[in-house]
């Protein structure tokens, strides 16, 4: 079988970033991506631009998956989300939680994402491939590593179709955690995440807030670069490509980048896996 790319955004809030992110999109699309996903804020606060960024992805002749998270959501605001992506052609849909935005009090009518996803299927039948996300390090709210994967287990259960991981620098972790999946008789995909790094003071911060590890042994070094990007790009090169061919060989479906709507380290990690013109 052969290895499906997918490579996420987010929508751009101006129409410079929607001209940059077109010119993104015309150097990843050597790749030839499976789909491009574009992420939802919580609450729907990123409804419009969310729909046309995946409007114009789609008008490019890719395939386009919108990002849904549901809370702080009402039924009938879902069910006219799905309404506008069935009549607009999308088949496949990435089905999340989301986290409640700070000074949001109403949680809204869903509370996990196995809710949206049963909700999606009773609505629209098998009318869109739905996408879940996956912990392979678990979920920071979640109250141990089994009932997170039981959480997990939930949504495939509810009609999930494939999952995409939170981004991991520890194969390990991801091979543990597919290999308790499967365990429990989950059959679907499950997609590696893959975080190419930028600027690692931002990893950082960022990486503490969703949970994923940065070993130490990776820490240290970035640290030890400071300020000099030209270091901190070689190194982050280097162990991504090596994560990334670490899960290939152990049989990864696929790879979903997270490219935070640049196409340079995505492309040149694809250059070095052999992965361009396919
Ligand atoms: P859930 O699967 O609902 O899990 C959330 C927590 O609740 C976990 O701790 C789980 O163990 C627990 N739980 C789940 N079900 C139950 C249950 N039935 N009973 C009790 N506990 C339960 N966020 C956005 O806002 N917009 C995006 O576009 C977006 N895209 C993402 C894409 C990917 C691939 C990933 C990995 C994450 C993305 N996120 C996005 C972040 C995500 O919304 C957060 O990680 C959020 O905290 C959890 O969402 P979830 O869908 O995994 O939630």
């Amino acid at each position: 079988m052969s290895l499906e790319l997918s490579i996420e955004f987010f929508p751009p809030q101006t129409s410079e970033g929607m001209e940059k992110l077109r010119a993104t999109r015309v150097r990843l699309a050597p790749l030839k991506p499976e789909f491009f996903s574009v992420t939802y804020g919580a609450g729907g606060s990123t409804r419009e631009n969310t729909l046309a960024t995946v409007m114009e992805i789609a008008a490019e002749g890719h395939q386009a998956a919108p990002h849904l998270s549901c809370i702080g959501s009402t039924r009938a605001g879902i069910r006219e989300m799905l309404a506008i992506f069935s009549t607009r052609g999308i088949r496949r849909i990435v089905a999340l939680r989301g986290d409640l935005p700070s000074g949001m009090a109403d949680a809204g009518e869903f509370r996990y994402a196995n809710e949206l996803v049963a909700f999606i299927r009773a609505e629209t039948g098998a009318r869109f491939h739905i996408e879940v996300a996956a912990y392979p390090e678990w979920h920071p709210q979640s109250r141990s590593p089994r009932e997170d994967l039981l959480n997990f287990k939930r949504k495939v259960e509810a009609g999930a179709n494939s999952a995409i991981t939170q981004y991991f620098y520890n194969a390990d972790a991801y091979e543990h955690f597919v290999a308790e999946a499967r365990a429990l008789g989950v059959a679907v995909p499950i997609v590696p995440g893959i975080m190419p790094i930028a600027s690692f003071s931002k990893l950082a911060r960022f990486s503490d807030a969703c949970g994923a590890e940065i070993p130490r042994w990776m820490r240290r070094k970035f640290e030890s670069f400071g300020d000099d990007a030209e270091s901190i790009r070689a190194f982050g090169l280097d162990v991504v490509t090596e994560l990334c061919q670490r899960l290939i060989e152990r049989g990864a479906p696929g790879l979903h980048f997270y490219s935070m709507n640049q196409a340079g380290l995505t492309l040149e990690l694809c250059r070095r896996l052999g992965l361009l013109d396919r």
